[in-house]
Formats: C-alpha cells, structure tokens, sequence
C-alpha cells in the first residue's frame, strides 16, 4: 500500500471522483521543504516558525530570518508556504522572552498574545516573510487568535508594511490568515471570515480546548480525540462561515492525517490538509478510496453521534 503511494505521490490531492482537496506539509525546519516536496507535498501548510526562534540565543534579526524563509520558498518552486508567525508560550517557552510564571500556562501569555506585546519582534518577522516571499505565493497565518480584534491588531502592521516595502521587493501574491485552534474563533467564524484570506484549524489545540483536556497529559490525552463531534461541529460551522464569504478553510492538526477522519473532514468542506512529509503520498492515496458524495453522508453520520468513540464506532461499522 506505502510502495503504490509512494509510486502516485505527485498526483494532486483529490478524491476518486475528482473533489479537489490539497495537501501540504507541516513543517518545523525550512531546511526540511525540499524534501516535503520530493514526497509530493503540493506546498506548506504549517511552518512552525517557532523553531526557528527557539534555535537562536536572541530573536532572530531580519536577514536571519529572510535567509530561512527564502530557504523553504526556493525549495517550494512556486507553491504556495503557509508560514505561522511566532507561536510560543504554553507548552513552547523561549528562554530569551521570559513570560512571569502562570497557573495556568495554556490560558496565558501564549501564541498571537504575547507576539503582541512586542510588535517589533511580530513586525521584523512579517517583514522578513514578505521580502523572503519575493515572487512566491505566501500565505501568512497567526495563531492562537480567539476573535477579530487580535486579528486587527496584526493587520495593522501588515497594512503598514504593505505600504512601506516596495511592491518590488515583496511578496505580491500573499494573503493573512487565521488559525482556528480555540473554540470562541470557531464560533466567531462569521465575523473573522468576513476580514481573513483563510483559516486553517489547528485540531490539537481546538481538540484541548473544546475538551478542557491538556493535549500532552499522560493519562487523559488519548481522550483529547479530534473526531469527538464538539470539535466536528466547531469544524463545521468554521467551514460554513468561511465558504459563505468565498475563503478556503485547511486543518493542519493531527487529525489531518488519521485515515479514519480524512473521509470527515472531506465531507465537511475542508479544501487543505496539512501533515507531516512523510504522511503525504498516504493522505493522497486514502482520499482516492471515496467519492465526495460519499464523504459528505460519513460527515453528517460523524456529527449525529454523541461522543468520540460513538463517532470512531460507527465510522468503522460503515
Ligand atoms: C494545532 O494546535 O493543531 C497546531 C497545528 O499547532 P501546534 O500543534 O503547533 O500547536
Ligand atoms: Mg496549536
């Protein structure tokens, strides 16, 4: 099965009767792109920034950072790079960016809430993005966003800098996004949806937070399970809210990539799924076993059940 998958992988991501769904890779090291695309990756869905970050003694400067992006977007060869800006805090601490000790990390100063207390550190890394991006489709996702006003805070500085830098020297083709990861911007979605370029939904994260279970805790974790239909539903309504306004919607979790779910997030509307390299001709290969049609009655089954195992139960039974 991984040997004819392996043989198809640059075929494009799209279900036996033709539905268009595109696959990407996750992505923790720029230097890491060209392989993803060897494994037939039909762009970035997820640069985790952060590691970048977490490789330097201080934030990295500018030409760092333009050094790195241009690294994953002339391996990329014109497909388009999903990269996140800075997600840290949480579970992701960065040593030279102290953040005062929290009860709870996970409700704290993390991922888009901290990068804007220091704008100048979320702006150079826009910058570098943009100018890294010269001539390349870039798509700019910020995460951890729970309503429009983050949003618009980010946007500001990305209008500005749109004005500032010669259209010459950036990214022309480029568009700002969300991550959908906490359920109050899932259920928000009409109104992000009528400001953003995109969403992609971060079901580790939407899982843990619709769940109220911490995504690395050793006993309860195996429950964080991103088909239980809380999480479908805010997936859904995401989807909706998106299509509604003409934006593209992809999930670049964990969840992207379970065989099981993939026919249910196809079914729900999703347009991308992002996982890591080596998933990718396996993800292509399981989305030509089902026609949309089909996906779409495995979605509504999906979301008529209770709990995530009432889900996994039927899900098999079909
Ligand atoms: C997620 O939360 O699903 C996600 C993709 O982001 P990370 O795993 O980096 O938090
Ligand atoms: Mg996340």
């Amino acid at each position: 099965r991984e040997a004819a998958a392996w043989e198809t992988r640059f075929e494009v991501g799209q279900t036996r009767d033709g539905h268009r769904v595109e696959v990407a890779a996750n992505l923790g090291n720029t230097a890491h792109a060209a392989d993803a695309v060897e494994r037939g990756a039909e762009g970035v869905g997820l640069l985790r920034t952060e590691f970048l970050f977490m490789a330097h003694a201080s934030a990295p400067g500018l030409t760092t950072q333009i050094g790195e992006y241009r690294q994953a977007v002339e391996a990329l060869g014109g497909r388009p790079l999903v990269a996140r800006t800075l997600d840290v805090g949480g579970d992701k601490p960065l040593p030279y960016w102290p953040v005062p000790q929290e009860d709870n990390p996970f409700l704290g100063l993390r991922g888009i809430r901290l990068a804007l207390t220091q704008p100048d550190v979320l702006e150079t890394q826009l910058r570098a993005l943009l100018m890294a991006s010269k001539d390349h489709p870039l798509r700019i996702m910020l995460p951890m966003i729970k309503d429009i006003a983050e949003f618009r805070a980010v946007k500001v500085i990305y209008d500005r800098l749109l004005q500032e830098i010669p259209a010459s020297q950036r990214a022309t083709d480029v568009q700002l996004g969300v991550m959908i990861e906490v359920p109050s911007s899932a259920l928000l979605a009409p109104s992000l949806a009528a400001e953003v370029d995109f969403f992609s939904v971060g079901t580790n994260d939407l899982t843990q937070y619709t769940l109220a279970i911490d995504r690395g805790h050793p006993e309860l974790s195996a429950q964080a399970d991103g088909l239980h239909p809380a999480v479908l539903r805010l997936i859904q309504m995401t989807v909706a809210a998106a299509h509604s306004q003409g934006k593209w919607v992809g999930v670049c979790g964990e969840l992207a990539s379970d065989a099981v779910a993939i026919p249910v997030l196809v079914g729900l509307g999703v347009d991308e799924l992002s996982v890591s390299a080596r998933q990718i001709p396996l993800v292509k290969a399981r989305l030509r076993e089902f026609d949309f049609a089909d996906a779409q009655a495995i979605a509504q089954l999906a979301l008529s059940q209770a709990t995530s195992d009432e889900v996994r139960d039927a899900l098999e039974a079909r």
